[in-house]
């Protein structure tokens, strides 16, 4: 039986979001899910659902960024043929910038909404990381 979910007409969202190289991820729905967790072509995906889509789920997309730069310094990610080191702050403005470039719209209004972000990143001293503050108000006076 196919129980495929209708695809959103309003988003064609695909990318590199579960460490391949190649397209592996499609938006079903605001959630993206791993083409390659699929045996057969056109069979069901068995893996995903988590990740917000930052093309049309935004907000969420940015919300979920937001708590991984503010709780994690820093670590990193090997995939085949590579990796990458990150910190909290580099998990946020690529998050920014993925969320700016698929919906400036979205995003900036996304943002607005979260105010101000506690980005981390390492950093000698005493508590072996610093804050850097990411401010996205309304007016850009405002406290
Ligand atoms: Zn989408």
């Amino acid at each position: 039986m196919n129980n495929k979910p209708q695809e959103s007409a309003a988003c064609n969202y695909e990318g590199h979001d579960f460490g391949a190289t190649y397209i592996d991820s499609c938006c079903i729905d605001g959630y993206l899910w791993d083409l390659d967790s699929c045996d057969e072509p056109g069979g069901r995906l068995s893996d995903g659902g988590d990740m917000p889509c930052p093309k049309c789920n935004t907000l969420e997309y940015l919300e979920q960024a937001k708590e991984e730069a503010e709780s994690c310094t820093s670590g990193s990610v090997f995939v085949s043929g590579g990796g990458y080191a990150y910190t909290g702050e580099s998990i946020w403005l690529s998050a920014v910038r993925k969320a700016e470039s698929l919906n400036p719209d979205g995003a900036a209004h996304a943002l607005q909404k979260l105010g101000v972000v506690k980005t981390l990143v390492p950093e000698a001293g005493t508590n072996g990381y610093a804050v850097h503050r990411y401010i996205y108000c309304e007016e850009g006076d405002r406290t």
